[in-house]
């Protein structure tokens, strides 16, 4: 196959008949217009704005602040991260209600969630995580590490896969307070056997926290069942709650009553209102809280939620596994052949929402995608992340992303 000739025409095709008969096609029409977007492949790292969503931020601030001010804060408000959270734990974190919060960003609560961890493990002093997880977890374990003389047990996770329950079985011991691993991997999209790994964690009496940043809204999640300790997760990824919109923590209900966050502020006391003396945690979840909600970020993940609730999340899955499989299939006959390699699980079943390929030319093409109108991310150091958001993303528009990909590759040679 020569550089200048199409991605094969079959593949046009056969994405236009993957459209027509995808349960969730609908769902596409339901997302604010791009006119100069070609082909949106990063949902995985900033979803898409709904409409709805937009018109009720633009409602919220004129009704809700505009008109209710300071009410607001009794009348909804001051409910709002635990109302929320206890969506998301219904609609995509097989949460019971009353363990989940929405808050501060996916890092602070990192922070708070493993400092709150580790006091409830004392005479522990390990917390094992795996090379590859993302730069703010493994930043900010070590900065929990370094302030309580705790040592990090890395596994050496390969960045084209991701860490197994064996992996860690193999590094957890009467030392490990705490481990912490991603559910998806941010770079090469493994999808962590969860279940397994927090039993294994658990039968060397270690506490399991997961990062769901790059599963939820993706890939189905029990955390009840799993008998999960704690976990965070981003709303701006697949949940598409826009730039900077609060994370979410969940901490078990057996866990809550000893649990403690590190940043004692004043919405996570007891009591907010008697602005009383000392620090009294909250009963239940409202103690991961510490300083006033981000509120008006809240706003927009709850129209995906609603999405994610009508059309299930088993009916998602389905369509992601669609998509990354076209996806690579595309890749593995139109990019493979000129130098590029996959750095994803091949294996659907280890596989989250995104796919990753290799080629040294990655960098240096992004810009000129982004230029087109197609837009992947770069991941160092020579990675593409395909984000494939199965609510927003068409199969037509995998094909346009490869093509403009392969015709980049084309540049200069
Ligand atoms: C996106 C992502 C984050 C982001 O954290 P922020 O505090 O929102 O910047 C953290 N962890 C993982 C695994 C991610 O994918």
């Amino acid at each position: 196959m020569s550089l200048s000739s199409p991605v094969p025409q079959h593949f046009s095709v056969r994405a236009v008949e993957l459209d027509d008969t995808d349960p969730l096609c609908s769902y596409r029409d339901l997302f604010v217009d791009a006119p100069s977007v070609v082909s949106y492949l990063d949902g995985n790292s900033l979803g898409r704005p709904t409409k709805a969503g937009a018109e009720q931020v633009a409602r919220f601030v004129a009704e809700s602040w505009g008109g209710r001010l300071i009410r607001g804060w009794d009348e909804e408000w001051f409910d709002l991260p635990l109302t929320i959270g206890d969506e998301l734990g219904r609609v995509v974190l097989g949460a019971a209600a009353g363990q989940t919060a929405v808050g501060d960003s996916t890092s602070v609560l990192l922070y708070k969630l493993a400092r709150g961890a580790v006091a409830l493990r004392p005479g522990r002093d390990e917390i094992v995580v795996d090379t590859d997880n993302f730069p703010t977890d493994r930043y900010v374990l070590e900065a929990v590490a370094s302030e309580l003389g705790m040592t990090l047990r890395w596994i050496e996770s390969d960045p084209r896969s991701g860490v197994r329950a064996d992996e860690v079985a193999a590094v957890v011991g009467d030392r490990t307070a705490l481990v912490v691993l991603s559910h998806v991997a941010y770079r090469s999209g493994y999808l962590a056997d969860a279940a397994s790994i927090t039993r294994v964690t658990h039968a060397a009496g270690a506490l399991m926290l997961w990062d769901l940043c790059h599963s939820v809204g993706s890939v189905p999640i029990e955390l009840d069942e799993w008998g999960v300790d704690l976990a965070v997760g981003c709303t701006y990824k697949y949940l598409n709650g826009g730039p900077g919109s609060p994370a979410f923590a969940y901490v078990r209900a057996g866990l809550l009553e000893e649990f403690v966050q590190p940043i004692w502020g004043w919405m996570g006391r007891e009591d907010v209102f008697e602005m009383a003396a000392g620090y009294r945690p909250a009963r239940g979840i409202r103690r991961i809280l510490s300083g006033t909600p981000a509120i008006l970020g809240m706003i927009a993940m709850r129209d995906t939620v609603e999405l994610i609730d009508g059309a299930g999340i088993g009916e998602i899955r389905a369509k992601s596994v669609r998509l990354t499989e076209f996806a690579l299939e595309l890749v593995a006959e139109s990019l493979v052949p000129i130098g590029v390699t996959i750095a994803s699980p091949v294996d659907p079943s280890l596989r989250g929402g995104h796919v990753t390929i290799d080629h040294p030319r990655f960098r240096a093409a992004t810009p000129a995608l982004w230029e087109r109108g197609v837009i992947p991310d770069f991941r160092a150091p020579e990675g593409l992340r395909l984000g494939l958001s199965p609510l927003s993303t068409s199969f037509s528009e995998v094909v346009a992303g490869v093509e403009a990909i392969r015709a980049e590759l084309a540049v200069g040679d």
